[in-house]
């Protein structure tokens, strides 16, 4: 019984470098659907928007969306009376890393956010606030598109958390505006 013996706070010690040095996700996990499915080639198991694009998340609701690359959702602490995401199934960090290859994909995750909006009957587009977190202020590490309206209903601190192009969110437009240049 020389397992009983064993002094815990060592065991405690080895236990908390073991996770330190699995800093992303839990020990064990294995993103075997990469190795299985091209078309999912850079899905990530440890990405929450990754699970929910590849329906993994029961527990997030996915509304209907017209472009098969792409999900839409609302967002869990809506900032206005309607709040929703549009999240491409690639994986994508941030706005950071994308091209002018990617304008075209930006420009469908607007259209798809106007065609959400107008399904929850909200047609009023001057009164819609659209727009990306920029880095190091994004709080998901998959590109997401929050879709916002009224935009005139936003409260004071959601005017601050999607100040239009601020250091830290940015519209789709200016975005698709700068990947030209
Ligand atoms: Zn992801
Ligand atoms: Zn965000």
């Amino acid at each position: 019984m020389e397992e009983q013996e064993c002094d815990l706070g060592k065991s405690c010690a080895r236990s908390e470098a073991a996770a330190a040095a699995q800093p992303a996700g839990s020990p064990g996990e294995t993103p075997t659907v990469a190795a299985e499915s091209p078309e999912l080639a850079n899905y990530s198991s440890k990405c929450v928007f990754c699970r929910i694009a590849a329906h993994q998340e029961p527990g997030t609701e996915l509304l209907h969306c017209e472009n098969e690359d792409l999900v839409c959702f609302k967002d869990i602490k809506p900032a206005a009376p309607h709040h929703y995401l549009v999240v491409p199934k690639k994986h994508f960090e941030n706005c950071k890393y994308l091209k002018k290859d990617q304008i075209e994909l930006i420009e469908n995750m607007v259209t798809a956010g106007k065609a959400i909006l107008e399904r929850n009957n909200f047609t009023d587009f001057e009164n819609t606030r659209m727009g990306f977190h920029v880095s190091p202020f994004c709080s998901i590490s998959h590109l997401h598109l929050h879709v916002l309206a009224p935009a005139d209903q936003l409260s004071f601190m959601s005017r601050l958390v999607y100040r239009v192009n601020s250091y830290w969110f940015i519209t789709a437009d200016y975005l698709i505006e700068k990947l030209r240049t």
